[in-house]
């Protein structure tokens, strides 16, 4: 009698000392399959349009902002109507030049203040608390990410079609190098291809790191579809994946 209380007892235990574990991501391992999905750019109005779409599917997201000093008061508005969503607002430069060519051009130090400490300090001021940065074109550089990587938690390249399996980050952390697969409607990144990558997010409890534009803009070729969006959310609720933002994961 008292060593199955004992053994109940230890049993306890164990769930507790889990849970306690398991309510931050650790450091380390993560506790399930998760993804996130980052869009780039200065769409600010389209993304604010199709808030109550992300909402519905259960959708949080990362939104990689560039041109922020070109926004009018409405557009500021917009985004931090966004924020208040649960998105997170991060950073993609001021002008969106490919990086590597500014630092040939104009070298380091005038490119981070340029491109990044301008448009920071605005956002900043309007009370943004910005931890991670996507380059444009994913154009970066061993300078380039160690220049960046003292300011921001994370930096986000681009996987292509040789290297998908870069975009499953295995761990938390900071001082983060990730690398986004592009699942626009017109990259090379077709749906079986997506879900087998949400597949292996779940096998190994990794985070799926995925890169859009626009949303559901036909006309368009760097959108990412409603149709695909909603195979995205059927796909992550049926494998018990968490939408997360990159925040979330860069700590
Ligand atoms: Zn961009």
């Amino acid at each position: 009698m008292q060593k199955s209380l004992l053994f109940f007892l230890l049993l306890c235990f164990v769930a507790v000392f889990q849970q306690a574990c398991f309510k931050d991501v650790p450091h380390g391992n993560l506790p399930s399959g998760q993804v996130a999905i980052t869009f780039d750019d200065a769409s600010v109005d389209n993304w604010f349009e199709n808030l109550e779409l992300l909402d519905s599917l259960k959708i949080k997201a990362t939104f990689y902002v560039s041109a922020y000093h070109t926004f009018t008061t409405e557009q500021k508005h917009r985004l931090k109507t966004i924020e208040s969503h649960g998105h997170e607002i991060a950073y993609h430069t001021a002008t969106h030049p490919d990086l590597v060519k500014e630092v040939n051009k104009d070298g380091l130090a005038q490119t981070e203040f340029k491109e990044i400490i301008s448009d920071l300090s605005l956002l900043k001021r309007d009370g943004y608390t910005i931890t991670n940065f996507a380059y444009p074109y994913g154009s970066h550089s061993n300078q380039l990410d160690n220049c960046l990587l003292r300011r921001f938690n994370s930096v986000r390249a681009l996987s292509n079609h040789q290297d998908y399996y870069k975009s499953l980050v295995k761990e938390s952390g900071t001082r983060k190098v990730l690398y986004g697969a592009n699942i626009d409607n017109n990259s090379r990144l077709k749906d079986d291809r997506i879900l087998s990558l949400m597949d292996k997010a779940r096998e190994h409890n990794d985070c799926l790191v995925l890169v859009a534009h626009q949303i559901n803009k036909p006309s368009l070729h760097l959108q990412i579809s409603k149709e695909r969006l909603l195979l995205l959310s059927r796909a992550a609720a049926e494998r018990n994946i968490s939408f997360v933002t990159i925040n979330q994961i860069a700590r």
